[in-house]
């Protein structure tokens, strides 16, 4: 490519040849991508997305789990210009601050759960996570046990995708690139009762799952170990939402080694669960949160470390200078977006509206697909679900080729205009906790429509 003939775009095919010759797309194999061309989006209202095709596509996923209330709200743009006009940027390094920044973090000390009182903005979950892995080994540094430094977490864990953030993650995929993880992250078994507790009840396999943090503990050496880090409902490893047993004896066991405990809410907090965090869903109390997406539904990048009492007051009184933080940290025009974004939220009662409507109706529906011959598990809280595809429901075997079904199911919703991830053979969903029952009611349509497209191509029934 060394002469660069200019392109003038006009139609779906011009964007995809500019897209596959100039864009390397985030978790994408380019070469096939470039094969196949991208879907262009071009606009989106509600819940439904719209290509440069002139596709209605219902957004089951909420863009990337984040815009919780849904597409097309004005006021959040007008917020932005509004703030953009007025300043547009200035950084709170060097004993600088601005009120967006101020009055966020307020309205966050409101909305968290109790031992919360200050966050820590970044533009991300990952650089979140990479700030709290910072944060919680300092702590314990400043607390004169600089050998606690190990961060347990979970096999398919998503934590995000920088040097620190994926090694905290347990994706193997993603440790196998780069020569990840970084030491002193280790990972034990996800609480996932549908591929690992064949034998037991899901209460007792929830206890089991989380008894495997205190074997760890003893095997490190519990004087080396900082901390647990967990998403509430591990999302992107396939919605897999533990026992109702799972997270009251993790809390235990962090509890009884002194560990301090990390919960990422970057999916599951700002309502997806029908509450305002998932820690407030499950009874957990944290010693660290980390948000994002749903912070802002998506409108612009924001992120944030909530640190608890327990650790700020350390970092505050002995701590001296943190040595950490982004150009972008509580920007201003994000942090104007954000506060917005939670004002309708809270206007609208937007998480009462998903805990007491949207959500019971929502888990209603999907269950209805268990019936499916394809279908082993219909499985979900709130505002989030997973279909698992099988190849034979009574014995939970799973496909073979685990993966590709999956991919025939999603090709098939695309087609169809309904938008699920796959992650292996489990369908996901997150929609936006704004849909109506009807817009509900055309998810169930659609994606029974596409597993039976998808059984019928794989040649089942
Ligand atoms: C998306 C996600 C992250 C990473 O957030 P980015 O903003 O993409 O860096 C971290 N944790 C969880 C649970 C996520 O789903």
């Amino acid at each position: 490519m060394s002469a660069k003939p200019k392109i003038t775009a006009r139609g779906t095919r011009d964007w995809q040849e500019l897209d596959s010759r100039h864009y390397l797309h985030p978790f994408t194999d380019f070469r096939a991508l470039a094969a196949e061309g991208a879907r262009i989006i071009t606009r989106a209202e509600g819940v439904h997305l719209y290509d440069s095709e002139g596709q209605k596509i219902l957004d089951a996923m909420s863009g990337l789990w984040c815009v919780n209330i849904g597409y097309g709200r004005h006021e959040l743009a007008d917020v932005a210009a509004r703030q953009m006009k007025e300043l547009p940027y200035y950084n709170s390094f060097f004993k600088s601050s601005h009120t967006p920044a101020i009055e966020l973090a307020q309205l966050l000390d409101e909305l968290t759960p109790p031992q919360f009182h200050r966050v820590f903005f970044t533009q991300s979950g990952s650089e979140a996570n990479d700030t709290i892995l910072r944060m919680a080994r300092r702590y314990w540094e400043l607390l004169g046990q600089p050998q606690r430094k190990v961060v347990i977490s979970r096999v398919n864990a998503y934590h995000g995708s920088t040097v620190a953030a994926a090694s905290l993650g347990g994706m193997a995929f993603m440790h196998a690139q780069g020569g990840l993880p970084i030491p002193d992250i280790v990972h034990i078994e996800q609480p996932y009762w549908y591929e690992n507790g064949i034998d037991v009840s899901p209460q007792k396999y929830g206890l089991r799952a989380a008894r495997r943090l205190a074997e760890k503990i003893e095997e490190l050496g519990p004087e080396r170990v900082a901390a647990f880090i967990g998403e509430p409902v591990q999302g992107a490893g396939g919605v897999i939402v533990p026992p109702s047993t799972y997270w009251p004896e993790i809390q235990r066991i962090c509890r009884e080694y002194g560990i301090l405990l990390i919960a990422d809410e970057v999916i599951c907090g700002f309502g997806r669960t029908g509450q305002w965090f998932g820690s407030d869903y499950y009874g957990i109390e944290p010693d660290f949160m980390t948000i994002a997406k749903g912070l802002t539904s998506g409108y612009q990048p924001l992120g944030g470390a909530m640190v608890s009492d327990r650790v700020a007051d350390v970092l505050i009184e002995k701590g001296g200078e943190f040595a950490h933080g982004f150009t972008w940290s509580g920007h201003p025009v994000c942090c104007a977006v954000a506060i917005e974004n939670i004002n309708i939220m809270r206007r609208e009662k937007i998480v009462e509206r998903t805990r007491e409507e949207t959500a019971p109706y929502f888990q209603k529906r999907i269950r209805e697909l268990a019936d499916h011959k394809l279908v082993g598990e219909v499985r979900g809280i709130g505002m989030l679900g997973a279909i698992e595809l099988v190849a034979h429901k009574g014995s939970r075997t799973f496909f073979r080729n685990r993966g590709a079904v999956g991919l025939v199911c999603r090709e098939h919703c695309f087609r169809n205009g309904l938008i699920m991830r796959a992650v292996r053979d489990t369908m996901i969903m997150a929609p936006p906790l704004v849909m109506t029952k009807e817009n509900v009611d055309e998810l169930v349509t659609k994606a029974r429509l596409c597993l039976d497209l998808t059984a019928r191509e794989i040649g089942v029934g």
